[in-house]
């Protein structure tokens, strides 16, 4: 009797069921990542793929150490998994659920032929602590608003145990099949950006937790006062490691005693918060699976956009828009394929009601951009900032990226850091039409353009 344990974004050795119970059944276990490169490219952004190739060579080099072998094996998701199970004589396989929509299609499909060959398929979930189903309003009905789904939740909250790797009793069944190298999947060898992005993070299991304790010794004590000010290290950096499931939240909230009436500081409860955005997220994927491409709240489908603004998006992908923090914070992205919360908002203001240029396209390029993309928190993201998702910004919620720029980096720690040219742009955005044409001159208007976002706004309410 053998059980096949099936990772694809849970690429960590503690806290995962579908590892812990297969070893329980007290079966001969082998390891697979499947890598479906169609799958994949689908899923995962550029940036995305070079963090899956670290992290699964963290992940081999892990389970190698405990005389286990992680197979990578390339090939279409489900036909190679029941190949693999059905050729070894597997009766069970083991997976923590991706709740990404094409994984849920594939993971449905592979129970499917399983079945067929009468072997079992066992699924978990620990990508999200709640269960989506399970919280619902008192009628019956999916919560829309964040506060209120948070309130429930706490309510809700049990903690559930954080498992540990097993230590003794694991029985490795070798399979002989012809595994792939990780660079397969990006290789580093001809790629620039991959010498950048290691400058900036490491992935893989150990540096998730020590990117927590981190976190939990010099940030999380005063995290509400600083968490949205980007030239600090105010914030955890943890999203990467979520969105690879090298942590899991429920390890991160263990640290705490969260219930309904816990005594954490405000700080605590506000990092905590942060988490169950990240659920909610989820939730309304889960709830509401068209908002991947379509606006939450239908009406502003038909939102009137620029229709010609390919040169205004490549200079916004750029950083080429001649507002500073617009432009440091595309830096930022570039740079280290990650962007400060609170420069998210204002980059996606600014191109979604400042440039009219439809929030599909900001979405886009995060996705291929950031390390951290992730399709529930991406959609989300955008959609509350261009004022059409669940809970959204108010449209006529549109940041004023020089007050933002004064508010929360006023002494330009954050764009000194991301712009090369920073004495380029002038103060303000007041430019003097005698300055050398060196002088970075914003692209767009921005009370012009606020003003004919209000209007278009206004027309669709
Ligand atoms: C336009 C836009 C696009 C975004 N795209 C993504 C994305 O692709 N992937 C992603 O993980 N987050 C995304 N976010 C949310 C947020 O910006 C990041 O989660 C956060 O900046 C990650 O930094 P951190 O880990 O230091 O966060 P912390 O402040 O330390 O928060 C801890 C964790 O809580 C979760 N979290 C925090 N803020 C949010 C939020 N606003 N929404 C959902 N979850 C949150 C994240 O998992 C984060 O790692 C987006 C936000 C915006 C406005």
């Amino acid at each position: 009797m053998r059980s096949l344990v099936l990772f694809s974004n849970d690429l960590r050795l503690n806290d995962n069921d579908a590892i812990n119970s297969a070893i329980q059944s007290n079966k001969e276990i082998s390891l697979l990542f499947v890598y479906d490169k169609e799958l994949y490219s689908k899923t995962h952004g550029s940036a995305n793929l070079w963090w899956l190739e670290k992290s699964l060579f963290k992940l081999k080099n892990n389970l190698e150490k405990k005389n286990l072998t992680l197979n990578i094996i390339s090939g279409q998701y489900t036909e190679t998994v029941v190949k693999v199970a059905s050729k070894y004589n597997f009766d069970s396989v083991f997976l923590n659920e991706n709740k990404h929509p094409d994984f849920i299609k594939e993971e449905e499909n592979l129970r499917i032929e399983l079945k067929k060959n009468g072997i079992q398929l066992h699924c978990f979930n620990k990508t999200n602590i709640i269960n989506p189903s399970k919280i619902l309003n008192k009628t019956g009905e999916p919560f829309k608003v964040y506060s209120p789904f948070y309130k429930k939740c706490k309510f809700d909250y049990v903690q559930q145990k954080v498992l540990v790797f097993p230590k003794s009793n694991i029985k490795h069944f070798t399979i002989d099949e012809k595994s792939i190298d990780t660079n397969e999947i990006f290789s580093s060898s001809n790629n620039k950006w991959s010498a950048k992005l290691e400058k900036y993070w490491e992935p893989g299991e150990e540096s998730a937790i020590k990117s927590m304790k981190d976190f939990f010794k010099t940030s999380l004590f005063n995290y509400k006062d600083v968490r949205d000010i980007p030239g600090t290290l105010g914030t955890s950096r943890l999203s990467p490691h979520l969105r690879f499931g090298e942590i899991t939240t429920n390890q991160i909230i263990s640290n705490f005693e969260f219930h309904e009436n816990h005594s954490l500081s405000k700080h605590e409860e506000h990092f905590i918060k942060e988490l169950y955005w990240r659920e909610f997220a989820y939730y309304i994927l889960f709830h509401f699976p068209y908002v991947v491409d379509k606006p939450f709240n239908k009406k502003y489908e038909n939102f009137e956009w620029e229709n010609n603004y390919e040169t205004n998006l490549s200079k916004w992908k750029k950083g080429l828009t001649g507002i500073r923090i617009v432009d440091a914070a595309m830096n930022e992205l570039w740079e280290s394929g990650w962007m400060h919360n609170r420069t998210r908002m204002i980059t996606a203001s600014f191109l979604t009601k400042n440039l009219l240029i439809p929030w599909q396209e900001g979405e886009k390029w995060f996705r291929d951009t950031l390390v951290d993309a992730d399709i529930a928190n991406n959609v989300m993201g955008w959609q509350w900032v261009s004022g059409c998702g669940t809970d959204a910004a108010p449209y006529f919620r549109i940041f004023n990226p020089l007050l933002q720029e004064k508010k929360f980096d006023p002494e330009n720690l954050y764009t000194k850091k991301w712009l090369k040219n920073f004495d380029s742009y002038s103060e303000e955005g007041k430019y003097d039409l005698l300055e050398n044409e060196n002088t970075m001159r914003p692209i767009i208007d921005l009370g012009k353009s606020r003003n004919i976002a209000l209007e278009r706004f206004s027309n669709i309410k």
